[in-house]
């Protein structure tokens, strides 16, 4: 059999649809030999699918997707195998939930101005969880019949520029590299595709950015080749995911982008490598 991953999966500790739980019966459903949760500002998340996964018989790999930052380019990081209980990570993505929260107040403020009746705790409690974003804010609007479609949200009030977007106050790139090795974690750009920021990837790498995301839902088979001649080119591991969040926006994603586990392996040795030179490295004697 075909051994295959889908390392990129939001569950609704951010704002996918799904319970950690229900994400791995999917991946059950669909075969899939490993996964990762890779929630927006994260890890919440993690405990409950890693528990699922033991059950399942599948493997696990605890992640986060981390919202950055290069110069003007928005550029999305994931980390795999955090451990997930580091102090400082979960300080620093304490810090970005609050951003989250903050904004969402913002974007519900600025729909009120504009005459959109939208409270700002139905959204809180539609999200129901720490690191709320723009999708929460979409659904709570078709809830209360304010716009007929997520797309129609986002197309009238949310997308860059509209009446309701707020910015969003991102961490540095090279700063979310070094939050995710101090963590034990593998840094990883995600969708490169999508942001079209090739031109960051050599400062990235210089970081130490450990891998690229050549497989994805919105990768055309040209652009998946296109970044796996770069992270041959940089001797960047290679990782893939669907980035499915549900049932949100039509179909769940889960199980449509099938990354070879061989992949899985490298990252899993890297780590594991990773791990051992921090824990046993020279001991330096203090002077
Ligand atoms: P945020 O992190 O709060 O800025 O929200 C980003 C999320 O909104 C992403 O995960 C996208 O899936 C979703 N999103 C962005 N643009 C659209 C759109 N035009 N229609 C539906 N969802 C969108
Ligand atoms: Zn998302
Ligand atoms: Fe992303
Ligand atoms: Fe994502």
């Amino acid at each position: 059999m075909n051994m295959v991953a889908d390392l990129h999966l939001h569950s609704n500790f951010s704002d996918g649809t799904y319970t950690p739980e229900e994400i791995v019966s999917h991946a059950a459903r669909h075969r899939l030999s490993a996964i990762a949760l890779t929630d927006h500002d994260t890890v919440e998340g993690c405990d409950a699918a890693a528990r699922a996964c033991h059950a399942a018989g599948i493997e696990f790999i605890p992640g986060t997707e981390l919202t950055a930052q290069h110069g003007d380019d928005e550029i999305h990081i994931l980390a795999y195998f955090c451990d997930t209980r580091n102090e400082k990570l979960l300080a620093e993505i304490g810090k970005f939930q609050a951003v989250r929260q903050n904004r969402i107040r913002e974007m519900v403020a600025r729909l009120n101005r504009m005459d959109v009746p939208l409270r700002v705790e139905s959204v809180f409690e539609l999200a129901n969880c720490r690191s709320p974003g723009r999708p929460h804010v979409a659904r709570a609007l078709v809830k209360a019949g304010l716009v007929g479609s997520l797309d129609e949200a986002f197309e009238r009030y949310l997308k860059k520029s509209r009446g309701a977007w707020v910015p969003k106050a991102k961490m540095s790139a090279l700063a979310a590299i070094e939050l995710i090795h101090q963590a034990q974690g593998l840094a990883v750009m995600a969708h490169p595709g999508l942001n079209r920021t090739d031109q960051v990837i050599p400062k990235l790498v210089e970081a130490g950015l450990d891998g690229i995301e050549c497989f994805h839902s919105k990768h055309s088979a040209a652009t998946a080749r296109h970044y796996l001649d770069i992270a041959a080119r940089f001797g960047l591991l290679v990782t893939g995911g669907s980035d499915c969040h549900g049932v949100s926006k039509g179909k769940p994603l889960i199980g449509t982008v099938r990354l070879p586990y061989e992949h899985v392996t490298r990252l899993r040795d890297k780590a594991e490598r990773l791990r051992v030179s921090t824990s046993s490295g020279p001991c330096i004697p203090r002077t």
